[in-house]
């Protein structure tokens, strides 16, 4: 029984600690704020309860004292429970208030510190908070006061300070505290920046002075979350500006996902600035408990010759299966080994095997006919994939008189995710099923909008069937549907 405190960063997942990821993996159950990324929340286990507080500015979903109460209760019953803030829990995240009822009830507590927004969105930003020719402190202030009530702030003191002045949850009071700058002596040309969404691949910055600022602000309909920073530091945010020269910085992009983990076409467009939404997300089962037909099949092995995966998932299953089983893999050395696509060949490649046959073009319809002309009269195949796969692959096989067993090693289940549909410039596809998916997902939506970036032929020709505006990567790799979405993204389409 323990309640931790997690500070989960500002928005970028990457900036997520070591520690605070660990303890998120390792929950019963999580309570997390609005400003958590949806990155850091797929992180939650499956089987932690996930309970959605989320606060906007002045209006609290679920009352603070529910949240104490809560995080008592549960962590009564035994939990691991912990508590998700944006930021820092300590920086204005009422992470004080909510320890008091677990101290008064002797109840065990951590506190992991994350990357205040202060701190991170000031250098995703370019402005070096202190610098010692301009600022020796800095210091971080709420435009928001208790109650809605305005702030009591001694702007006299802090214009005295020189120091640069950080305004958290002030977008809304931006002109009054601008105003209380210049009538405390600041002067009017006092270099001024407002950060919004920061760190996160929609960050926005401006510039202008502590007089322009809140126009600036306002014509551009900067909302909240966002970061005021007023000082002389702020001139060095031109010339120290790393952020935006991501090459695809703020393109929106959907990656259907057919599979969960961790999506590397979703890393990769991240880090190359791409805003990122993933579709939908599914969850794998394993068909591995014991008496399963994986354990059946393995005791008979000797009575096949071929081994054909379908997915890298299915490698992992597979292996993992082995592996928990302690079964000697070489029991496996006289079946010669096919996979789909280069992914999956990859995954085969980890286990210190090699694949004996890989078709030139990712898709099932070119393995299935690849493998009629390699099996031979007198060899059977084992097929070992996904419950109610593709039968269109089962059907060229069965049409080309192959002897074959169909073992389902694992189910996908989807959880449908409602989403209202981003402005999204592509959506990336890297299987039928992933298209099949996202379409069910997106309801009666108009498919002739949408710019699918597509793996392989066979996924390309799914897509099409929903009219959508197709683009076939070059290879089916992930690096060349990156390649593609620059290439589409740098010289049009
Ligand atoms: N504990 C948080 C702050 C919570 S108060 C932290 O340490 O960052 C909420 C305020 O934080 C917002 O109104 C905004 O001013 C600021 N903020 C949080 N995340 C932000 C982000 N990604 N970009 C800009 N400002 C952010």
């Amino acid at each position: 029984m323990r309640v931790t405190l997690v500070g989960a960063g500002p928005g970028d997942k990457g900036l997520l600690t070591l520690k605070g990821a660990e303890r998120i993996q390792n929950a019963d159950i999580v309570l997390f704020d609005r400003l958590v990324c949806d990155e850091i929340l797929a992180m939650i286990p499956d089987s932690a309860e996930a309970i959605d507080v989320g606060k906007n500015a002045g209006h609290h979903p679920v009352s603070q004292e529910t949240i104490n109460r809560l995080l008592m209760e549960k962590a009564k019953q035994g939990l691991e429970v912990v508590r998700l803030k944006g930021g820092d829990p300590f920086v204005f995240g009422r992470g004080g208030e909510e320890l008091e009822l677990l101290v008064e009830n002797n109840i065990p507590f951590e506190v992991i510190p994350g990357l205040s927004s202060a701190i991170a969105g000031a250098a995703y930003a370019g402005i070096p908070l202190t610098h010692r020719d301009y600022a020796s402190s800095f210091h971080v202030i709420s435009g928001y006061g208790k109650n809605n009530e305005s702030p009591n702030i001694n702007y006299d003191a802090l214009v005295r300070l020189k120091g640069t002045l950080v305004f958290m949850m002030g977008v809304a009071r931006i002109g009054d505290i601008c105003a209380a700058c210049i009538a405390a002596g600041m002067d009017t040309s006092m270099p001024a920046a407002i950060v919004e969404n920061a760190t996160t691949n929609a960050q926005r910055k401006f510039l202008g002075t502590v007089e322009t600022l809140p126009g600036i602000a306002y014509e551009n309909f900067v909302e909240s979350p966002a970061l005021i920073i007023i000082g002389k530091v702020c001139q060095l945010s031109g010339p120290y500006d790393w952020f935006t020269k991501k090459p695809l910085l703020g393109k929106r992009i959907i990656v259907a996902r057919a599979k969960p983990g961790v999506s590397k076409l979703s890393d990769d467009l991240r880090e190359l600035g791409c805003h990122v939404t993933e579709l939908p997300s599914a969850k794998i089962i394993p068909l591995t408990a014991p008496g399963c037909l994986l354990e059946k099949k393995l005791e008979t092995i000797n009575s096949y010759s071929w081994l054909v995966f379908t997915s890298g998932i299915g490698v992992h299953v597979f292996f993992d299966y082995l592996l928990e089983r302690g079964f000697d893999i070489r029991a496996l050395h006289h079946l010669k080994i096919a996979c789909v696509g280069a992914e999956t060949e990859k995954e085969i490649n980890k286990r210190g095997i090699r694949a004996a046959y890989r078709p030139a073009e990712y898709n099932g319809a070119a393995l299935a006919q690849g493998l009629s002309g390699l099996i031979k009269s007198g060899e059977r195949a084992l097929i070992a994939r996904a419950k109610d796969g593709d039968e269109n692959f089962t059907r060229i096989l069965t049409d080309s008189c192959v002897d074959f067993d169909d073992l389902a090693i694992y189910e996908k289940i989807y959880k449908a995710k409602k989403f209202s549909f981003p402005n999204a410039d592509f959506a990336t596809f890297t299987s039928s099923s992933a298209v099949e998916y996202f379409a069910d997902t997106a309801g009666d939506f108009d498919f002739k909008k949408i710019k699918a970036v597509c793996i392989g032929r066979s996924t390309a020709a799914t897509a099409k069937s929903y009219n959508m505006d197709v683009y076939v990567s070059a290879e089916a790799t992930i690096k060349s549907m990156v390649n593609k979405i620059k290439e589409l993204c740098v010289y049009g389409n």
